[in-house]
This record gives C-alpha cells, structure tokens and sequence, in this order.
C-alpha cells in the first residue's frame, strides 16, 4: 500500500476531524488532504516524476506533514532534513539524495540563495512565502491545481523516506525507507506503543519533524487523530504544557531531554497532562534516576522505544507496565533497559563473528523484520557491511535478559577501553546522575599515557550548586568498581547536543583527542 493513502482514507471517513492545528491555524482531513494533492499535482507540473527524490527543509509546520505525505501520494522519496543542520551539510544531503525539487520555509531563504549554485540537480526551490527569483512560491504551486489527485501505484519496496542519519558520527547515510518500512512501523505503533490509538486521540509535535515526531506522524494520521505542531523552534516545556492542557493532548513523542526539561520545570505542577496515554521517549538513553523522577511527575504514560534510522523507531519497547514505580527487583532493574522486541520485529545479540550469543552476554545487537531500511542510499559498501547476513547491525552494543529484556550499552565506538578493561560509559552516567546536583553526565574516554584511555565524566551541575572534583569521585567508589571510576570531571554549563536531543559524545572527545589520530570520534 502507498503509505499515502493513509491521508486518503481518513480524509474519506473522517473529513471534518481536525488534522493539523498550528498557532491559530486549523485545517480538518479534508482541507489538509485536498492541500497535499494540489501539490502532489504542483509537483508532477514541475516535472516530478514517480521514483524521484525531493527535499524538505522546514521548521515544524504543517506544510512539512503536506510535503510528505504530498511526496509519498505521488510515489517519490520524502527527504526531511534536520533544520538545525550548517548549510553545507544542507547542500551534502540535498546533492546526496539527487533531489529533483527541495521544498523550504522562509527562514532559509537566504541560507539556499547562498548554495543554489552547488545543487546541480535540483530545477525547482519552493519557499512557503516571500518567494523572490529563484524560488517558487508555496501558495502559487497550490492554487493553479485541482483537488483530486491519484495516488500513486507503489511497489511496497520503493522508497517512501530517504532518512539522514543524525550524523553524530561521519557524513550522514541516507537510509532509504520503503512504503512496506511505514507501514510495518505505523502498524506496530498501533499493536505496541499506543494500543487503542483512534479519531478521538490528540498528538503533539513538539520534537523535530524531520526525525521521531515526523515518524509518529503516520500513524497518527491514520486513524484521523489530531496532530498539533507548536509554532516554537526549540523546545519550551511551560509551551509543551500548556498545549497538552489545552488541547487535551494524548499522545506525543519526546527525546529524553526533552522529558527531563520538563520534569525539572516548575511549570510541570501548573497545567493539568493527565489526558497523556503514551509519552513516547527514546532516541537516547533514560538514565534510571532520571526515569522514576519523570514517572513520578508525569504519572502512567511513559513507553520506550528503542530504534534507529535504519529500523524507523522500531525494535525493542519498554511498555507501560513495565514502568512501575514499585515493583519488585526484577521489574526495577527493568528500568534501566530498553525492554523487549516490538511484535513484529526479530532481534538478537552477535559476537564479532555474527554468531548468537547467550543471556547475559555483551554483544552487537542485530535486528531483522519488515522494518529494516532497504539499505543506504547510493552507498552499497555501507548497505554490505551493515545488512549482513540478512540482519541489520545496528552498531549498538548490549545483552538480553533470560526474559527477553534488551540493556542497551552504547555505541561500539563511545566503548571505553582503559588498560584492556572494556568500560560501558552508561554504567558510570546511571550512578553520577544520581547525585544531587548532578544535571547532566555524560563520560567519555581521553587519551591517556599509561592506560590508552582513562575515564573522564563532562557533567552540568543543578544552577547554584556545587561538587568537587573528588567528591564526586568518592561518590562512584561507592557505587561501582574501582576501575570503573572516572579519573577526572570536567564541569561545563550545557552538554552539546544536537537537534533531536543527543548528547554529541563526539565533539566532546574531539577537544581531547586532537592530534592524537588513534582514536576513531
Ligand atoms: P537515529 O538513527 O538518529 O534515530 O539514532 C539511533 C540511535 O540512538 C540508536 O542506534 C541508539 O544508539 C540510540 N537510541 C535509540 N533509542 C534509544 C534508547 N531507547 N536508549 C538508548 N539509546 C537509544
């Protein structure tokens, strides 16, 4: 099935239910379909043909969902690009992906003035307003068209999305996500992360888009459900709070950071978000400290999940029962995993020779179901060397419980390797967390003369408290093995992160490793 007629069929059957609210603005399924199919017909006018390619470059807004449910009508590849990217890496993935027509909003009107000469490829540049030569404008392309449009006939492994990696490590991959991909996730929302998900649920969209909220986007259009887009940038909690309240929001997807924003702000005691079913987190680690704090604050609604790029948002879920705030050890050591594989996805745990291994055992995890990208865009050798064998490598390394139960490490390359002990920097970040004026930790390995590497946590501390250095220090030897203690802390006032909330581990290590080319960052 096109992943488009989506938009088609509830557009049908539930025309008059709210589909997009923005600020003031308020468009039913009806208005919202009849828009993307004038420019899906806007689209072909300009010569976009099925199988093409075309980018989006926007700050939330409805027009974004437009343009890619639009693409998806008319059979072409959607490429929603991270907003907060340098124009250049615009340019990268704009010339990458061989995008026919890229669809921008004003803000970075200038920004593709500035490189249109460097996109060869691309004939047509639409802005959603002050278009002057060379842009289109987005209106103009709607109003010269008819209402009705044909979606287009897809096979189920064409290519629906080409999604950006984050890019926290290298160039970007465009991983190229098929009709069948959406479907298998939209489907698996349903059966996992929202059961019951129906025309009376509210989603807010306060994540980025072009990543996780864009993903959550499908199935809440499915079923006709009411997506609200805040107008902010960045995220604003007492914003996020309020528009829970008013619109009586249900359901929305949230970067960990994002959650401790709001569990830390004082707004959280102010508005009324008891209609929240599923605050969908991940995209990042929760530490466990930080996770029974937001589970007591925001009550029986947090799920995890846990996917990436490659499998969109999909392989394993810590559901809503298994967030208990009381349970017995077994349930609070659950906690701090990423739970069990979703319904429909197979998943296991390798050694370096793609043999299985064991409970308990540390390895690569692999995953295998009707989600796994088709491969990456025009790379075939990342494509080999990431679907081997029929599974995706997902880089992440960890270790499944007798239960089932997936505890996500890190990365292979945040791996710590200090004196030839292996050392999960997560396991350190869940114990400096837990002290009181500790914000945010993450810990990183730094060149070191005797060891290879040593042990170095970057932490932001509560406003107007303090720790020493060896306070600090002291409070791990408490809590984990001596070889597992950092050797030093580092205090800074933010972590570096990038636009979906991850702590860029990279640029924090890059300070310490330069000139020392050993170390892969
Ligand atoms: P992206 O492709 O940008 O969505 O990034 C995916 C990566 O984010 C995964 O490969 C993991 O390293 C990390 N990630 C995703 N979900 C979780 C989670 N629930 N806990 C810890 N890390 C996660």
């Amino acid at each position: 099935m096109n992943i488009g007629k989506l938009l088609t069929k509830s557009a049908r059957t539930f025309p008059k239910n709210l589909a997009m609210a923005y600020g003031s603005r308020e468009l039913t399924y009806a208005e919202f379909n009849v828009r993307v199919n004038r420019l899906a017909n806007g689209l072909r006018r300009l010569g976009v043909q099925q199988g093409d390619n075309v980018a989006v470059l926007m700050y939330n807004c409805p027009e974004m969902l437009e343009a890619m449910f639009a693409c998806f009508k008319a059979g072409c590849g959607t490429i929603p690009i991270n907003f907060r990217l340098h124009p250049r890496e615009f340019a990268f993935i704009i010339n990458h992906s061989e995008a026919r027509v890229a669809i921008i909003s004003s803000e970075f009107n200038e920004a593709i003035i500035d490189i249109r000469n460097d996109l060869k490829q691309v004939s047509h540049i639409i802005t959603l307003s002050e278009a002057r030569s060379p842009l289109l404008d987005y209106e103009g392309v709607l109003s010269g068209e008819v209402d009705q449009f044909e979606d287009a006939d897809v096979a189920p492994d064409d290519v629906a999305w080409l999604f950006y990696t984050s890019g926290t490590t290298g160039q970007p991959k465009g991983a190229m996500l098929t009709h069948r991909n959406l479907l298998g996730m939209t489907m698996n929302f349903y059966a996992d992360m929202c059961p019951g998900f129906g025309p009376n649920d509210v989603a807010l969209h306060a994540a980025p888009l072009s990543h996780g909220s864009g993903c959550y986007a499908l199935p809440n259009i499915g079923k006709a459900a009411a997506n609200v887009i805040l107008e902010a940038k960045s995220f604003a909690p007492e914003q996020v709070l309020k528009t829970i309240e008013a619109y009586r929001v249900t359901n929305m997807f949230a970067a960990p950071t994002m959650i401790k924003l709001l569990v830390d702000s004082p707004a959280i005691d102010r508005y009324d978000h008891s209609s929240l079913k599923a605050l969908n987190y991940g995209g990042a680690p929760m530490l466990v400290d930080d996770l029974i704090q937001a589970m007591e604050k925001l009550g029986p609604c947090l799920v995890q999940l846990y996917g990436q790029a490659e499998s969109p948002m999909t392989i394993t879920y810590l559901s809503h029962d298994d967030h208990r705030l009381h349970g017995d050890p077994d349930q609070m050591k659950r906690l701090g995993s990423a739970g069990i594989p979703r319904t429909n996805v197979e998943m296991k745990i390798v050694g370096a020779d793609d043999n299985e291994l064991p409970p308990g055992e540390i390895g690569e995890i692999v995953t295998r179901s009707d989600l796994v990208m088709k491969g990456y865009w025009r790379d075939p050798e990342a494509t080999a060397e990431t679907l081997r064998n029929g599974w995706l490598h997902t880089g992440d390394m960890g270790y499944i419980d007798e239960s089932g139960y997936l505890f996500l490490m890190d990365r292979s390359k945040d791996l710590i390797i200090s004196g030839g002990e292996n050392v999960y920097p997560r396991e350190i970040e869940e114990v400096i967390v837990q002290h009181p004026v500790v914000r945010e930790v993450a810990v990183i390995g730094v060149p070191d003369p005797v060891w290879g590497e040593s042990i170095k946590a970057v932490v932001s501390l509560v406003p107007e408290r303090t720790v020493t250095e060896a306070e600090l220090i002291d409070f791990c030897t408490n809590h984990i093995a001596r070889y597992k203690r950092p050797k030093s802390i580092d205090f800074v006032e933010e972590l570096p992160k990038n636009n979906y909330g991850k702590i860029l581990k990279r640029e924090l290590r890059t300070k310490y490793w330069e000139g020392k080319a050993s170390q892969v960052i």
